[in-house]
C-alpha cells in the first residue's frame, strides 16, 4: 500500500499551518558537539519545503537511549545551532514539548518560524506508544509528517499513535525516497538482482536472508557470517567468529538456495585483530586451527565484483570484513568499488545498515552508489519484508 506524501497534498494549505514534523536526528555526539550533521541535513528538503510555503515547522526527533528523564548527556539542544547553520535562521528550542508553554510557543513562531523540540525519549510513554503523549505532541501540530525513516521499525507515541491524531498525517521527502528505493529494489527490481549480505552475525540477518533468497538473482556472502555457512559445509574455521547453534540453519539454507548462494573461495587470516598483525590468505578450506578470517581474499572479491558488475540492482547490507581495522578492510573496500563501478553503467544500488553507511563512507563512495540509507535496523526489517509501524500509520494515497 502506497502511503501519501507531502508532495501529494494539492489543496492543502500550509500557509500557516503548524506542521509537526517526526525526524531522525538521533546524531553521533561527543563532548555535547554534534559530531556528523548528515541525519540532519537529509531532513533539510522536507523542512524547506514547508517553511517556503509558509508553514511553522515543529520537529521532534529521540536521541541514543535515555535512562532518566532529563540525563544531558541525550539532550537535543546541541542539534539546534547545527540547524541554525543549516538554514541560516534562529531556531526556537522546546525544552518541554509536552507542555502548554510550548503549545504557547509554536503559535507565536513566524511563518516559517522552525522549534526543535527536547528528546521525546525524556518522556516514559514514548516507546509505550501511549496515546496521552502522542496527544500532547499532537498538539503542537495542525498536521503531521513523519520523515523519520530510521524510527520508523518502532512503534512509538512520535512516530505511530500521533500519526492516528494529526491529519493529514503523511511521508516527508526522505521518508519517501527509503521507500521508493527500498521497495522498488525487493518488490520490483530490474534484474539481475543480487543482495549482498555480511556483516558480524547471521542470527540477526537470518530472517533478511530467508526473505531475499526467493527474490534475488544472487546472495553474495562476506563477513564472519560466510564462516558459519564454512562451519554447515564440514570445513574447519579455527578461531573464526561462528554461530554455532546457527550451524543447522545454515545448512538448511545451502540446501535450499543451491547456486544462488555465493560463498567467499578464500580468506584473509591472522592469529589475533590488530593493525598491522601478519595476515595470510588461505582457500577457505585451508584455514588453520588457531587462525581467524577476518576478511574475504582478493579471489573472492573478484567473483563477487564480476557478479555485483552483470547485476542491474543491488542491496548491500553487512561489510565483508572487519573493516574499521586494516588490513581487513580491503575485502569490504573491494566491493564498495564494485559497487561504484556498476552504478556507473546504470545499475541501481542501495546500501542499508550503519556499518556498511560508515564503510561506504570511509570508502569516500557514498555519493557513487544510488541510495546509502539512513535507516539501519529500519532498512532492515523493511527489506525483510515486514510492515513499519511509522509507515503504516500514515495516510494512504
Ligand atoms: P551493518 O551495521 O551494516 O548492518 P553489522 O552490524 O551486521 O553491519 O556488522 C558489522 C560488523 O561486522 C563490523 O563491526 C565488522 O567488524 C564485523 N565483521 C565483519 N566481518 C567479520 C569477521 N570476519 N569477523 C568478525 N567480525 C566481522
Ligand atoms: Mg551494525
Amino acid at each position: 500500500m502506497s502511503k501519501r506524501t507531502l508532495g501529494q497534498l494539492e489543496g492543502v494549505r500550509l500557509d500557516g499551518q503548524r506542521v509537526v514534523v517526526r525526524v531522525d536526528f538521533n546524531v553521533p555526539m561527543a563532548n555535547g558537539l554534534v559530531t556528523d550533521d548528515t541525519r540532519v541535513r537529509a531532513s533539510l528538503p522536507t523542512i524547506t519545503y514547508l517553511r517556503e510555503r509558509g508553514a511553522r515547522v515543529v520537529l521532534l526527533s529521540h536521541l541514543g537511549r535515555p535512562k532518566s528523564a532529563g540525563d544531558p548527556k541525550y539532550s537535543l539542544r546541541p542539534v539546534v545551532r547545527v540547524l541554525e547553520g543549516l538554514l541560516g535562521l534562529p531556531v526556537t528550542f522546546l525544552e518541554d514539548p509536552t507542555s502548554e508553554a510550548s503549545v504557547g510557543i509554536v503559535r507565536h513562531l513566524p511563518r516559517g518560524g522552525v522549534a526543535l523540540g527536547e528528546n521525546t525519549r525524556y518522556y516514559p510513554g514514548e516507546e509505550q506508544n501511549d496515546a496521552a503523549l502522542a496527544a500532547r505532541f499532537a498538539a503542537l501540530g495542525d498536521m503531521y509528517v513523519n520523515d523519520a525513516f530510521g524510527s520508523a521499525h518502532r512503534a512509538h507515541a512520535s512516530t505511530e499513535a500521533i500519526a492516528h491524531l494529526l491529519k493529514p498525517a503523511v511521508a516527508g521527502f526522505l521518508m519517501e525516497k527509503e521507500l521508493r528505493f527500498l521497495g522498488e529494489a525487493v518488490n520490483q527490481p530490474v534484474r539481475p538482482l543480487v543482495a549482498i549480505l555480511g556483516g558480524a552475525k547471521i542470527s540477526g540477518k537470518i530472517d533478511l536472508i530467508a526473505a531475499l533468497l526467493p527474490k534475488v538473482d544472487h546472495v553474495l556472502i562476506g563477513g564472519a557470517m560466510a564462516c558459519t555457512f564454512f562451519k554447515a559445509m564440514g570445513l574447519e574455521t579455527g578461531l573464526s567468529l561462528v554461530e554455532l547453534d546457527k550451524v543447522d540453519l545454515a545448512r538448511q539454507l545451502l540446501a535450499d538456495a543451491g547456486a544462488k548462494l555465493v560463498l567467499p573461495t578464500d580468506a584473509v587470516i591472522a592469529q589475533q585483530l590488530e593493525g598491522g598483525v601478519p595476515t595470510r590468505t588461505v582457500p577457505r578450506d585451508a584455514i588453520p586451527v588457531g587462525w581467524a578470517m577476518y576478511d574475504i581474499g582478493a579471489a573472492s572479491v573478484a567473483q563477487f565484483a564480476a557478479i555485483i558488475s552483470g547485476a542491474r540492482t543491488v542491496v548491500w547490507n553487512g561489510p565483508m570484513g572487519v573493516f574499521e581495522t586494516k588490513p581487513f578492510d580491503a575485502g569490504t573496500m573491494g566491493v564498495a568499488l564494485a559497487l561504484a563501478a556498476t552504478t556507473r553503467t546504470g545499475a541501481i544500488t542501495i546500501v542499508g545498515g550503519g556499518d556498511s553507511a560508515a564503510a561506504i563512507a570511509a570508502a569516500g563512495l557514498e555519493n557513487q552508489v544510488s541510495h546509502v540509507s539512513t535507516g539501519g535496523g529500519a532498512s532492515l526489517e523493511f527489506l525483510e519484508g515486514k510492515e513499519l509501524p511509522g509507515v503504516a500509520a500514515l495516510d494512504d494515497a
